[in-house]
């Protein structure tokens, strides 16, 4: 597979449910097996406070890098395959689930569709996104600007990087 025909990708991965610092790990493995694509780097793991309500536990987060030769909309329906495949289930908007998988950036594309925002519409103002992504790449810009100024603007959100304990 040439390189020119791939695209870097960034996918923000969260869960807080069943085992959330499983749930993440094995996606991060998954991620590298879907079709034409492979893993290109995983940030460290994150906690964090959840988005909206907050009678639920604490989120496990991370980034990951992906080039693919899948096109947006083809990625984002692995992405939410891989989503049920963990038996993601939707009860509530913003509630706890076994595993999110957010497409955050599509080399320097602007995609706005209804299946499909790129880049994700939240992502300057998330701790928990910006924080891991800048882990992997600090040379891109969003929105213009470099990833060290959107992350000066952010309040604290209760995100605290995980030390791994060696595998399992
Ligand atoms: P948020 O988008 O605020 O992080 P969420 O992850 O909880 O919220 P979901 O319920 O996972 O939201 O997704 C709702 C819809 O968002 C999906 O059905 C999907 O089609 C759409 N969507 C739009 N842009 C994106 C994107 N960049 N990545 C993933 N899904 C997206
Ligand atoms: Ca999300
Ligand atoms: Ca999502």
């Amino acid at each position: 597979m040439s390189s020119l025909t791939r695209a870097r990708a960034y996918i923000g991965l969260g869960s807080n449910l069943d085992e959330p610092l499983a749930q993440v790990r094995q996606a991060l493995v998954e991620l590298g097996k879907l079709p034409l694509t492979t893993l290109h780097g995983a940030s460290s793991l994150y906690a964090s406070r959840p988005v909206g309500p907050q009678d639920q536990p604490d989120f496990v987060n991370a980034v990951a890098a992906i080039d693919t030769a899948l096109s947006p909309l083809a990625l984002l329906d692995q992405l939410q395959a891989l989503e049920q495949r963990h038996r993601r289930r939707r009860l509530r908007h913003w509630g706890p689930r076994t595993l999110d998988l957010d497409l955050l950036l599509f080399d320097d594309q602007r995609i706005d569709r209804p299946r499909l925002r790129v880049p994700h519409p939240h992502l300057c103002d998330r701790a928990f996104v910006l924080v891991p992504l800048a882990e992997l790449t600090l040379s891109l810009r969003v929105e213009g600007e470099p990833l060290s100024h959107w992350i000066e603007r952010l309040d604290d959100q209760g995100l605290q990087r995980l030390v791994e304990d060696g595998p399992g």
